[in-house]
């Protein structure tokens, strides 16, 4: 059986990045710059004041105070003619264009105006509240990186630059299938034997973290029929197709066999961790198909250690992986098997320590315990009794 870290790279390395679109920048969310962008203008495009006050020469202000002449009123959006000579100033607002002439503005609460004067009651320094053009970013600059993961704050830029729409790496659309004859809709009445189906909702909140909607979602019953129908759709609808369930070495477990004639080429099945061992992943061309294990804290975190990343990857993203960091455990752990474990912890910060104790039951079905959860502690597959006070790998969970 392969280890995390060989599956985890087996999965990058198969994972393309999507090709570049045009997207307005205003219905771009998380989206990654495909293309460098340098600074149509100077910002800000011309100098201006930053407080509403009076633009004036800074060398009238030495002793103060000091009665200069008004010559009008300049407001955001105006175009100032007027020239500031010596002995004068104008009256400003925010935003609007310093005149030629003034270097300095100060604001209204160190003056007085009277009839067409204004006195200046304290000092100001040449450049003082003046927002001087380019100093934010110069025209020719790069002002952001291909690669940027467009945030509120850079996409603001973007608009203040003048940019309407930029290049971005496409997202990938995403396909949900899931099986099971036991599995019933929530709200549903649930016959002898049935349980009522989670991983969609799990799956679906899943992705909505990292701002995806799937194309397709679907359900199959466990036979060989209704499944290599939904299957052929989800390969034909998608960039990445999961799958549910279906996947380990139960008598009616026909994803891999399904996947495999469907002309998907395995790249493994079946990783050295818990929960996830019975993990799928193949490749269709530039297609990626998971075939996540059913049980519904396992299919949590394998879309979080395989799929998540491979995502955002194909988003263009470089920062695909749960941010780790480590943290003293609280509790001495033993695991049972000898395979990478992840399991669900609570961090806390005391007196500027980081400290993880288990979030409770551990099993693959519960999820109880992983609501409850904000890390997953990372045991390593070689060791098996992790002592009190140990300073162990943990990962956050990334949620909004
Ligand atoms: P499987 O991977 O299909 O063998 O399923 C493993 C376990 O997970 C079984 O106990 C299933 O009943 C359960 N399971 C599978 N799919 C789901 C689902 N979508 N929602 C809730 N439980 C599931
Ligand atoms: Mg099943």
């Amino acid at each position: 059986m392969i280890t995390f870290k060989e599956a985890l790279d087996l999965v990058l390395v198969n994972t393309p990045i999507l090709p570049a679109v045009w997207k307005n920048v205003h219905e771009i969310d998380s989206d990654v710059l495909a293309e460098d962008i340098k600074a149509k203008v100077d910002l800000p495009v011309f100098s201006n004041s930053a407080m509403d006050g009076y633009a004036l020469r800074f060398e009238d202000t030495h002793s103060v105070p000091v009665v200069l002449r008004i010559k009008g009123c300049i407001k955001a959006g105006d175009f100032p003619r007027a020239i500031v000579g010596k002995g004068e100033a104008a009256k400003i607002m925010t935003g609007a264009p310093l005149p030629e002439g003034a270097n300095a503005v100060v604001i209204v609460e160190d003056t007085e105006e009277k009839e067409k004067t204004v006195i200046v009651k304290e000092s100001v320094k040449k450049g003082d509240y003046v927002r001087l053009k380019g100093e934010e970013i110069k025209k020719g600059q790069i002002a952001l990186k291909k690669g940027t993961k467009l945030n509120p704050a850079s996409l603001g830029f973007l608009a203040a630059m003048g940019w309407r729409k930029v290049r971005v790496f496409s997202k990938p659309k995403v396909s949900l299938l899931i099986t099971g004859n036991e599995l019933v809709k929530p709200g549903r009445e649930l016959k002898p034997g049935k349980i009522w189906e989670s991983n969609l909702t799990t799956l679906n909140a899943a992705l909505d973290q990292i701002n995806i909607k799937p194309v397709f979602s679907g359900t199959a019953r466990d036979s060989l029929q209704d499944l290599e129908k939904k299957i052929q759709k989800g390969l034909e609808t998608s960039d990445i197709l999961l799958i549910s369930g279906g996947i380990s070495v139960g008598d009616d477990d026909f994803v891999q066999e399904l996947l495999l004639k469907q002309k998907v080429k395995k790249i493994f099945w079946r990783v050295a961790i818990k929960p996830g061992k019975p993990t799928f992943f193949g490749i269709k061309g530039k297609k990626l198909i998971f075939g996540l294990p059913g049980n519904p804290a396992s299919v949590l975190v394998t879309f979080l250690e395989f799929v998540r990343p491979a995502i955002l990857k194909m988003m263009g993203q470089k920062d695909v992986l749960l941010h780790e960091r480590k943290a003293i455990l609280e509790e001495k752990l033993q695991k049972k098997v000898d395979r990478a474990y992840f399991l669900k912890g609570i961090l806390q910060e005391r007196n500027g320590r980081a400290y993880v104790k288990s979030a409770g039951l551990q099993d693959s079905h519960i999820l109880e315990s992983f609501g409850k959860a904000n890390c997953l502690v990372f045991l390593e597959k070689e060791k098996n009794f992790f002592k009190k006070g140990e300073r162990v790998k943990i990962q956050i969970l990334p949620w909004k």
